[in-house]
């Protein structure tokens, strides 16, 4: 089955009782057993809920796997894999990372004696070099955030592989109409399901997707014993939205195309950071493992000032500012002061994160209008 046909059709079957072609929503915490042990499969809705279950059989196909497991929130998800691990354990990361992710490694996991290396990832060997007898996971996001960095997956399941790593890849801002991890041999990869696959900004969610049946299973085990479940009436709206995630993902790289090379063109604006073009550091890579080039990207202005910023944050009026992204609505956001402002100036700008840097999560509108949109504010 292509892409296309699975978002629409895999892992769903009519509903048995009824033959409703929508997958129900199982509003229920319990089911009836005819006697001990004597049930269909389903016992209590933090363990199982075949709402839950027909999107994880969705999920999993649209990423070439044979598992997925839902959680509450991307961060659910993150926690339940950072659970595999024990104190004394190694992790290298990507450096270049979500913020709620390098918070909850360092302020919630460090503290359990586990330790992270947040360290470069574009000339993938150097991984190597952090890669001890405590290592046990390499940490992979891919396009990073803001800066749209492209971190080669392949290079990095061939360190894990040799060194007997586990390998995980938050495949968020790629979503798996762009990128399938684990087709690259990759253990992990992570959704955070609010973004492209819920696609409507109307659900916080999470996702894991693997092979390995016995990672699976820990990682189904900690699931059902932490608690952080997705509810039946989060999975259904997102079963909704999945049906539409290549035609959307489709629009998303064609205005996110048509609007980076409006801003290459533009006389205020300074670098603009989209992994399609072809000046990007690391467009090859990007060529190599992604099917198309998305629609996340940053620009800097060439007065690269907060006020220079704050100009055109105010007077867009179809890029909405708003932290999140992937929805069918436009985003814009200011790195320095919203998502970034944690780190201080001088961090940030070593990573490319100027005062004036803007990023923009381009959504399925008329292109004509977001092309106007952004020119009125620029102008
Ligand atoms: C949003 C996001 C997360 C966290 O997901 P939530 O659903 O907000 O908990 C993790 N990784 C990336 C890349 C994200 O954009």
């Amino acid at each position: 089955m292509k892409f296309g046909t699975k978002t629409i059709h895999a892992g769903l079957e009519p509903d048995p009782s009824t033959g409703a072609i929508m997958t129900p929503i199982f509003q229920t915490s319990t089911y009836v057993q005819a006697a001990p042990g004597d049930h269909k499969g389903y016992e209590y809705s933090r363990t199982q809920n075949p709402t839950r279950s027909a999107l994880q059989n969705n999920l999993a196909a649209l990423e070439n796997g044979k598992f997925g497991l839902c959680f509450s929130s991307g961060m659910g998800a993150t926690d339940a894999v950072a659970k595999l691990l024990k104190p004394g354990d190694e992790v290298i990361s990507t450096n270049d990372l979500y913020g709620g992710t390098y918070r909850i490694f360092t302020k919630i996991f460090a503290n359990y004696g586990i330790k992270f290396h947040f360290i470069h990832m574009e000339n993938i060997g150097d991984i190597e070099k952090y890669v001890n007898k405590n290592t046990k996971m390499i940490w992979v996001e891919t396009p990073t955030n803001p800066m749209l960095n492209i971190i080669d997956i392949a290079g990095a399941v061939a360190i894990g592989k040799k060194h007997n790593l586990i390998t995980v890849v938050d495949n968020t801002f790629a979503s798996p109409y762009l990128q399938n991890p684990l087709d690259m041999g990759v253990d992990i990869v992570l959704h955070s399901v609010t973004k492209y696959i819920g696609g409507h900004s109307d659900v916080v969610m999470g996702a894991l997707v693997l092979n390995d049946e016995t990672l699976a299973a820990q990682l189904a085990f900690i699931q059902n014993s932490c608690g952080a479940v997705s509810g039946p009436q989060d999975c259904f709206l997102v079963l909704r939205g999945i049906k539409t995630l290549h035609l959307r993902m489709q629009r998303h790289c064609e205005n996110g195309k048509a609007i980076a090379a409006f801003l290459v063109n533009h006389p205020m604006v300074g670098n603009v950071y989209y992994p399609g073009l072809t000046n990007h550091p690391n467009h090859a890579i990007a060529k190599k493992q992604m099917r198309d080039f998305g629609g996340m990207m940053s620009f800097s202005l060439k007065d690269n000032s907060i006020d220079a910023a704050m100009k055109v944050l105010s007077n867009t009026q179809l890029f909405s500012l708003a932290e999140s992204l992937g929805g069918v609505e436009s985003l814009i956001g200011h790195p320095a002061t919203m998502t970034h402002a944690s780190i201080p100036k001088e961090e940030r700008e070593k990573s490319g994160v100027t005062d004036s840097l803007i990023r923009l999560s381009v959504g399925v509108e008329d292109i004509e209008d977001l092309i106007e949109d952004l020119s009125n504010a620029l102008a």
